[in-house]
């Protein structure tokens, strides 16, 4: 189909019950922030979405005191996670005065997003855990050396990796997993996962590589990316094999229909604001762009959200907590008229603008059945233990 055939607009006339409406508006929005600290990177991943903003100098990396002050404005509207991510937030010599200054003004929960290649020294690792570090989430894109260095393009990386987690055990920290599948990995999936079953994390994420947000670049994806009906069924299978193993694991922005049983370990972009391992967007926004374009954006958000059925239903509190999600949606994503029929359609984000532009949307197929409103339906069984919101200071 020709994509100007496609869609945003759903024209559904469901109406939403009340006791649905009291379910979105008694979700709670994720306490994490995240800070990009800087572009810089000791590896080269074939993928990265930061590579040209890096290679070309599009951006500039914060201060020790910009950052600072974002930590500071974060804490006053309550935020009490964050993520620290780059680049490699390693590669700057401030990180540990970033972390005890984190600490010190009350976050409870402090995370770096690494490769790591740093980690692997057990005294540095030793230093980031003093000064308050206590939440990792490592990135592993391959089941064995060779898939892993062939991706970071650097010799030695699955090694240094594998030894950085073994310190993290060691010192007894609490970590989480990243693994992107792409064309080189996908048919090794279960392999992945097995590996990451057998190193424990306390959240397995599991990324397609895709186009999303920063990755528009169609060249890329057809060199990397891998169509959802290729990966699929490796997704599932590594999942019933080892979903027993997690407490939870994410399938990041894959449409629910491309991924039929597994549903609920599936996020998406309408889902995020409200899951606790995942960044607050509103705040991304205004940590990245400022105040004035994180207004500009919500605004806009109130009103291209009114072409959604359920967004007009929902109350002002919910409109306000979601326009946000409704602006990067109508940017990345589209719908075709026969979502209409899907059982999904409130709650799915639609297929990346990009991999319908590229691909077609013949991997579009409408679940039936009984529709699901609250975009942290899935969140709330996803989680083994029970709690979909990790909100312990
Ligand atoms: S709404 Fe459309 S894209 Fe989303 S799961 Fe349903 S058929 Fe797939």
């Amino acid at each position: 189909m020709h994509l100007a055939k496609l869609i945003n607009k759903p024209e559904s006339k469901d109406t939403m019950t009340e006791a649905v409406m009291v379910q979105r508006v008694n979700n709670k929005i994720t306490p994490r922030i995240d800070i990009n600290v800087g572009h810089a990177c000791n590896i080269r991943c074939e993928f990265c979405y930061y590579i040209k903003t890096y290679n070309n100098k599009l951006s500039e990396d914060l201060t020790t005191e910009e950052i600072k002050r974002l930590l500071v404005q974060a804490r006053k509207r309550g935020k009490f996670m964050v993520d620290f991510t780059g680049g490699e937030p390693t590669m700057r010599p401030d990180l540990p005065e970033l972390v005890r200054f984190a600490g010190d003004i009350g976050f409870s929960r402090i995370c770096t997003i690494t490769n790591g290649l740093m980690m692997s020294r057990k005294e540095y690792l030793q230093k980031l855990k003093d000064a308050g570090l206590n939440d990792i989430l490592f990135s592993v894109h391959g089941h064995n050396e060779d898939v892993h260095d062939n991706t970071t393009k650097v010799k030695g990386s699955f090694k240094l990796v594998m030894q950085a987690i073994k310190n993290a055990q060691e010192l007894g920290m609490y970590y989480r997993m990243n693994g992107v599948i792409n064309n080189r990995n996908y048919k090794d999936t279960e392999k992945l996962f097995e590996l990451f079953a057998s190193l424990k994390p306390y959240v397995a994420n599991f990324i397609l590589y895709n186009p999303v947000a920063e990755i528009t670049d169609e060249e890329n994806l057809k060199k990397k990316g891998v169509t959802y009906t290729e990966a699929a069924p490796y997704i599932m299978n590594a999942i019933k094999e080892y979903k027993g193993q997690f407490r939870k694991i994410n399938i990041r922005f894959m449409p629910y229909c491309t991924l039929p049983g597994y549903e609920q370990h599936i996020s998406t972009m309408r889902q995020i604001q409200y899951d606790s391992d995942e960044w607050d967007y509103q705040f991304h926004v205004r940590m990245k762009r400022g105040v004035p374009i994180q207004l500009g954006a919500t605004m806009a958000g109130m009103v291209i959200g009114m072409r959604n059925p359920y967004f007009r239903q929902a109350d002002i509190h919910t409109k306000l907590r979601e326009a946000i999600n409704e602006v990067r949606i109508i940017q990345d994503r589209v719908k075709s008229p026969k979502c209409k029929a899907c059982r999904f359609e409130p709650i799915c984000d639609g297929f990346p603008r990009t991999y319908v532009k590229a691909r077609g949307d013949s991997e579009i197929n409408p679940v039936p059945g009984e529709k699901i409103y609250d975009p942290a339906h899935f969140l709330k069984i996803n989680n083994t233990d029970g709690t979909y919101f990790n909100d312990t200071r």
